[in-house]
């Protein structure tokens, strides 16, 4: 019996009880003869009223202040799991990021994972112990201080962990029962994937499904470490995500499934001088701000003046500091307003199969044509096509897509256990 890393999420620690349910669980793995490092989230919705109390302080946080806030969550919950596994009569200790050697940049509020040195991790494991580490945190690796990875970070934390301690399997355990073709909120008839592949499910996360946190599947995918996602409140098999399947895994269909996020907002840069050097001036104060943008699309220029308007797509938790940012470049960049509007969804459809089959992206646009749907931005890639529309038309636009994909299940699967969907 090898080691096992699991991961739980927010829902399944929510309260008192499911912090008791959790660490029943935990020590079954334990006692089927498996070392078991677990990561845990804060307790539910923990992290968004952090993030609310901050707010009500500081319109714009200071990055250092905002992470060493928001890893008391995943403390709370590590003290609490360790505790509830000692009084079944087993062994925990618990860690902070910083304790399990996780080791990252210095981006506040979304560094990157650089090294893992878990040598505290391996002893505790040695002397019997499960081990329980805070999940969604580390420390920088120049000035030691503590930062976080990113909202839903702790799936990069147990994928990196599970990574440098060489487990068999890395358990993602959560409030649904595994992947399904569209997030089960939102399509009660979302299906259940018995496997997907690495390179789907790094598309459906970045596209919103944030079931799995894109990060987390790009590092599984590079230190080749299956994943299983699965609900914490079921014993049903879950989901396998790796990069090639195994055993009795199946590929399926062309499509994989269906994407939405309603988590970005939309910068139109307007009245930009059409001539070299704009776009990179534009993109530069934005990537000097530490922000990714998603979409971009330019017009053409108005003949008459030569003038032409930018619009891109990107957090709209980073929404305030962009424009911030560009303002203090008006000068020197040369446009002549922003406009910014946060209403925006957007919709992927994702399959390597879509790669060969022609008529996808037709379909595609006639599901949502029916459904009355306008479109503002469209974007591909060789496996994904995603379009941007008003937020308020997400929900429909998602449905329609299923079902015109003929994705809907015959039967009631897509349980949602738990958890507020914030
Ligand atoms: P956790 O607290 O366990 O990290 P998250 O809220 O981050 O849980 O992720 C689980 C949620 O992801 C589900 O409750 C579901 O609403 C959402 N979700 C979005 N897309 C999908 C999908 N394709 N399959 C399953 N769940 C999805
Ligand atoms: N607690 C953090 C969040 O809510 C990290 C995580 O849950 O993965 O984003
Ligand atoms: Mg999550």
């Amino acid at each position: 019996m090898g080691l096992v890393v699991q991961k739980y999420g927010g829902s399944s620690v929510a309260d008192a009880e499911g912090i008791k349910r959790v660490a029943k669980r935990i020590v079954d793995a334990k006692k089927n003869g498996h070392q078991v490092v677990v990561v845990v989230s804060a307790m539910g919705d923990t992290t968004d009223e952090l993030i609310d109390l901050a707010g009500q302080v500081s319109p714009i946080p200071a990055g250092r202040e905002f992470d060493m806030l928001l890893t008391a969550g995943e403390r709370i919950s590590m003290a609490l799991l360790a505790m509830a596994i000692k009084n079944l009569g087993h062994e925990a200790q618990s860690f902070t990021g910083s304790q399990a050697g996780v080791i990252t940049d210095s981006v506040h509020n979304k560094a990157r994972i650089i090294d893992v040195t878990p040598g505290r991790i391996r002893t505790a494991l040695d002397e019997g112990n499960i081990a329980i580490v805070a999940g969604f945190q580390g420390v920088s690796q120049d000035k030691k201080d503590i930062t976080t990875l990113g909202r839903g970070g702790s799936d990069t934390t147990a994928v990196a962990l599970a990574a440098a301690l060489e487990a068999e399997v890395c358990e993602i355990y959560t409030d649904v029962d595994g992947v399904f073709t569209a997030d089960p909120r939102v399509v009660p008839k979302a299906r259940k994937l018995d496997w997907i592949s690495s390179g789907d499910m790094l598309e459906l996360a970045s596209s919103g499904s944030k079931v799995l946190l894109h990060r987390c599947v790009e590092y599984a995918r590079r230190y080749n470490i299956p994943i299983h996602v699965r609900s914490s409140f079921s014993g049903l098999r879950g989901t396998w995500v790796s990069n090639e399947p195994q055993g009795d895994q199946v590929e399926h269909a062309i499509i994989s499934g269906v994407a939405h996020d309603v988590s970005e907002a939309k910068v139109t840069v307007v009245g930009v001088p059409d001539k070299p050097g704009e776009a990179a001036a534009i993109f530069r104060t934005i990537a000097d701000a530490e922000i990714n943008i998603d979409m971009v699309v330019q017009n053409v220029s108005a003949a008459t003046t030569a003038l032409t308007d930018i619009s891109f797509t990107l957090p709209k938790t980073d929404g305030a500091k962009a424009i911030d940012a560009l303002e203090k470049a008006k000068s020197s960049i040369g446009f002549d307003s922003l406009r910014y509007d946060d209403q925006i969804g957007k919709i992927s459809l994702v399959g390597a199969g879509m790669k060969t089959n022609p008529g996808v992206t037709a379909s595609f646009f006639e599901a949502l044509s029916d459904a009355g749907v306008n479109i503002e931005l469209i974007s591909t890639s060789e496996i994904r096509i995603s379009v941007v529309t008003r937020a308020d038309d997400v929900n429909e636009a998602v449905r329609a897509v299923h079902t015109a994909f003929g994705l809907d299940s015959d039967s009631d699967e897509a349980v949602v256990y738990g958890g507020t969907g914030r």
